[in-house]
């Protein structure tokens, strides 16, 4: 068996308006594959890289081709991406399963692959390297880019990153320097916990994300099924960049919203919220973390008073 370490790019519609809707809600259509192929002990075997010629979202949107340097005129010359799919399939073949940074990729591709009335479940058995990294390395943040663990793990960064190739390089270099064996063997346990995202939304350019939690135009949820707007709970922080929150429609249910804020500039944010069915896991998980940040802050608040008695006990003498 093969192991494929994948990373894709794709364009993104230029704005809301001109989003495909359907047969999916398609928030990138894919436009570079990049993957090496590695035995079962991540010895290098081949590698594979195809530029796709997208259908739908063929003008490069600024953001993407800032990141990725892909112009519009450098699509058009790639394959279709059915053809491009064929190929990796059979460059994949007979057996192999898919590693890759985060889930995003195999999310995408699945859209792709019904986009194109394909089999959307292909590849869907893969491992998410970033539990096998937050579990041997890392284990103090929730989310890592690529880049993050490329240079916590000192693997030297001489090539372009956001090309599909070089991603899947590094992605393959973050390999080497895991336990492997012992990383997938407990991998089945890590991930259970993980569950299809419902909707994505993307914000960009913000200023300030202090106070994500605290605007409606982010924290007005509308529930997936009938629109109308989600009761929140509380806002789980999980660092600055991450906060989590389980909202209700009363006739929904509950669904787990996670807000994930990147760096796009030197003073812009783009936030990300995505939103899960929630379940008793999700609940559980959420409950617990919100007690410890109650406890965090009664320890703050009680450091703080005691720090103050100590100042007036100093000033007493
Ligand atoms: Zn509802």
């Amino acid at each position: 068996m093969y192991y494929i370490i994948l990373d894709m790019e794709w364009n993104q519609a230029l704005d809301r308006a001109h989003t495909v809707q359907q047969p999916v809600l398609l928030r990138g259509e894919i436009i570079q594959i990049g993957a090496v192929k590695a035995d079962e002990n991540f010895n290098f075997v081949d590698k594979l890289k195809i530029n796709v010629a997208p259908k739908y979202y063929k003008k490069m949107n600024r953001h993407v081709e800032k990141i990725t340097g892909i112009t519009s005129e450098m699509l058009a010359q790639g394959e279709s991406f059915p053809e491009a799919f064929e190929r990796l399939r059979e460059w994949c073949s007979p057996e192999f399963r898919f590693i890759t940074w985060g889930f995003d990729d195999i999310a995408m591709l699945a859209d792709n692959l019904e986009l194109h009335g394909l089999d959307r479940s292909f590849g869907s058995d893969y491992v998410n390297l970033q539990l096998i990294y937050k579990n041997q390395i890392d284990n103090e943040r929730v989310q890592w880019s690529l880049s993050d663990a490329v240079e916590r793990l000192q693997i030297p960064m001489d090539a372009q990153a956001h090309d599909a190739m070089n991603d899947a390089w590094f992605t393959f270099e973050v390999c080497r320097k895991l336990d492997m064996k012992k990383g997938l063997a407990e991998y089945s346990g890590m991930s259970a916990g993980q569950r299809p995202v419902i909707s994505r939304e993307i914000f960009r350019n913000i200023p300030d994300i202090r106070r994500i939690t605290t605007e409606q135009q982010f924290t007005e949820i509308p529930c997936p099924e009938c629109g109308k707007v989600l009761s929140n709970g509380e806002w789980l922080s999980l660092g600055v960049v991450r906060k989590n929150n389980i909202c209700s429609c009363p006739e929904h249910g509950e669904f787990l919203v996670k807000l994930v804020c990147k760096r796009a500039a030197a003073d812009r944010w783009t936030l990300t919220r995505s939103l899960y069915k929630s379940d008793d896991d999700a609940k559980a998980s959420y409950q617990k973390k919100l007690e410890k940040q109650h406890a965090a802050i009664e320890k703050r608040r009680a450091a703080k008073d005691a720090k103050e008695i100590t100042n007036d006990n100093d000033s007493t003498v």
